[in-house]
């Protein structure tokens, strides 16, 4: 099935299943603007709880806060967001679409990339084992060319964006001939700043109005209560700040479901160290992120490190992880060393001095700044696109299975009765009124056992526990497993231990590696 196909069908079953509803759905819906439902909401909820605890109860030396959504309009200006937080756009007259133009130029890179790549695939199919890619990188002339043009229009591209030159983005489109994907045609508007940042009033009455903006990201929350948080929890070097929290960005281009929101949310850590000591903190997080993705078992061939060649002028260091979506490698999460820009700026605008204490040191200093970014959005998205599976079985039927992270799954067992008298229901309530205290339990009685397993399947419940007349007498169940299909007899009295011992964030959290 075509990639693209693919994802359609994970949207539809996000809707379908009570994940991911667009907003506002009754009137159409909102672009770019999502709700999740009753079991979005659980797969959510768990993903936050891995991260939160992956870093304040793992971490001796890292403390959450929850600081608002609205702040001081200077905060803004201190950060930079109000001067540079602003996306290139372009509108194709025909087709009256707007674009990003520094994302067409990337797409443009990227066919680049994909002809070399289909070179070689093709080489490399013909020579077989004697094949030597590097080899032939290095002397292909198809190659080589496409080489050359990527690397001239990369040079060219990163100097426009490096100078804000926007007649120049607009040359490289039309010296590259991209043609609106929509109307296939050239009709290009000029290229125009787009700030991203949401704005509204604050105040009762007009006079005292005054503008203020939705955060585009949690980050500056954490940098504006750093001397709160540092004194009142006497809080020494290294540390960090963790929030989860709603982020705003005005998007140009609202396409690709939950991966690119208006109103998204982030799950972000600062983390304050001493300068000079930024890089071995840089690493030790950019390996630790790594992890903890990887802990979920989605496949570690899917994830990869983007090294940014081009940082931010107060970055020292940048990468992204990647992971491998139906539309291609994408980012999930970003790290950045980012110096001690942040709390300087702060300094500066509120005129209040924001240094660290060094005890050790006897001096005072500003500290350096590591931070790690995710979406959560973005790795809900990941976690769906890799577990929803469409699966061959042997009387010919398929079956729509969304094999999730055990931890992660919105329901961790399904209480089945084989019919729905003869006291089944009853024993089946009575062993859910015990196990809903350590993970979420849910008894289902309506319809035939196996339709009923096929709505456990699709939500991504790993266990179900079928109640049967036999259980009246010797306390047993039959005990499905989701992604085997697998079914033993188990004493109830086994099953918390059996299923606790696979769902529980804890056990995930068991596998990360804390220096
Ligand atoms: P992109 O290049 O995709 O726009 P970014 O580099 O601007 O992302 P950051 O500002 O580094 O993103 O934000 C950190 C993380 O927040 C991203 O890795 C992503 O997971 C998430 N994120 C950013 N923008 C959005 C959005 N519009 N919708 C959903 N998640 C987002």
């Amino acid at each position: 099935m075509a990639q693209e196909d693919v994802f359609k069908k994970i949207v539809s079953h996000c809707k379908e299943y009570g994940f991911v509803f667009p907003s506002s759905d009754i009137y159409d819906g909102l672009a770019a603007v999502y709700d999740y439902g009753q079991n979005g909401v659980e797969l959510k909820n768990n993903i936050k709880q891995y991260w939160w605890q992956s870093m304040v109860l793992l971490h001796n030396n890292i403390v959450g806060i929850d600081s608002a959504i609205f702040m001081h309009p200077t905060t803004w200006k201190a950060s930079g967001h109000v001067d540079a937080f602003n996306d290139p756009l372009i509108d194709n007259r025909d087709s009256k679409k707007r674009y990003r133009a520094d994302v067409l130029i990337e797409d443009q890179l990227a066919k680049y990339e994909e002809k070399m790549d289909k070179e070689v695939a093709k080489a490399a199919k013909k020579f077989g084992d004697s094949f030597d890619e590097a080899k032939f990188r290095e002397t292909n002339p198809r190659v080589l060319e496409n080489q050359r043009k990527h690397d001239e229009l990369h040079a060219r591209f990163a100097e426009a964006m490096e100078s804000n030159n926007l007649e120049e983005l607009k040359q490289i489109i039309i010296d590259e001939g991209i043609v609106c994907p929509i109307s296939g045609s050239k009709n290009w508007t000029d290229v125009r700043q787009f700030n991203l940042m949401f704005s509204t009033e604050i105040g009762a009455s007009a006079d005292s109005a005054s503008k203020i903006y939705l955060r585009p990201e949690t980050a500056q929350g954490i940098f504006v209560n750093f001397l709160n948080v540092q004194k009142t929890g006497r809080m020494k070097l290294p540390f960090g700040i963790a929030q989860i929290g709603k982020a705003f960005r005005n998007e140009i281009v609202a396409r690709q479901f939950v991966f690119r929101m208006r109103e998204f949310e982030q799950m972000e850590m600062q983390f304050f160290c001493q300068p000079g000591t930024e890089m071995e903190w840089f690493n030790y997080w950019k390996q630790y992120r790594l992890a903890w993705h990887q802990a979920l078992g989605m496949g570690n061939d899917n994830y990869r490190y983007h090294d940014h060649e081009k940082l931010a002028h107060y970055a020292n260091a940048a990468t992204d992880i990647e992971f491998r979506m139906p539309f291609g490698f994408k980012e999930v999460e970003g790290i950045h060393s980012r110096t001690d820009f942040d709390l300087s700026q702060h300094e500066k605008y509120s005129g209040r001095q924001i240094k660290y204490f060094d005890p050790e040191r006897n001096e005072n200093y500003t500290p350096y700044v590591v931070e790690t970014s995710i979406g959560v959005d973005r790795m809900f998205l990941t976690v769906m696109c890799h577990s929803y599976t469409e699966e061959q079985l042997e009387n010919g039927s398929t079956r729509v299975v969304l094999r999730l992270p055990e931890p992660l799954a919105p329901v961790k067992c399904a209480v089945l009765p084989l019919v729905n008298k003869d006291g089944l229901p009853e024993k089946a309530q009575e062993i859910v009124n015990d196990l809903k205290f350590h993970f979420n339990t849910t008894i289902e009685a309506k319809d035939t056992i196996g339709k009923r397993y096929r709505r456990q399947d699709a939500i991504g419940t790993p266990f179900c526990v079928t109640v049967d007349g036999d259980t009246l007498n010797d306390n047993c169940v039959t005990l499905r497993h989701r992604d085997t299909m697998e079914q033993e007899r188990v004493p109830i009295a086994k099953l918390r231990e059996i299923i606790e011992d696979r769902v529980s964030i804890t056990s995930v959290l068991k596998k990360l590696d804390v220096k």
